[in-house]
């Protein structure tokens, strides 16, 4: 799990994203399955009591903290489905 504080933070996952292109399924909002090596994973994006922006991922990266590309690839799916609810 890692707390989402800006962009640059997602650049290296996003290049990673772009170049292998895993599939993002929605769930419902906020639940994602991203492909990756090992079958999918899960990815929950939400905010926390505290008003942060979480990103969970169910991959061993995210385990110990790493921004993964899965969450990248989650995240571009969840800000523009995010935006749509807002501007509704
Ligand atoms: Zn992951």
């Amino acid at each position: 799990m890692f707390i989402l504080k800006g962009i640059e933070q997602l650049e290296n996952a996003i290049a990673k994203a772009k170049k292998i292109r895993p599939r993002v399924e929605f769930g419902s909002f906020g639940h994602y399955r991203v492909s990756g090596s090992k079958g999918f994973y899960t990815v929950v994006c939400r905010k926390d009591e505290r008003g942060y922006k979480t990103v969970e991922c169910t991959c061993k990266g995210a385990e110990k903290g790493l921004v993964c590309y899965h969450s990248a690839a989650a995240l571009s799916l969840h800000v523009g489905l995010a935006r749509q609810q807002q501007a509704a």
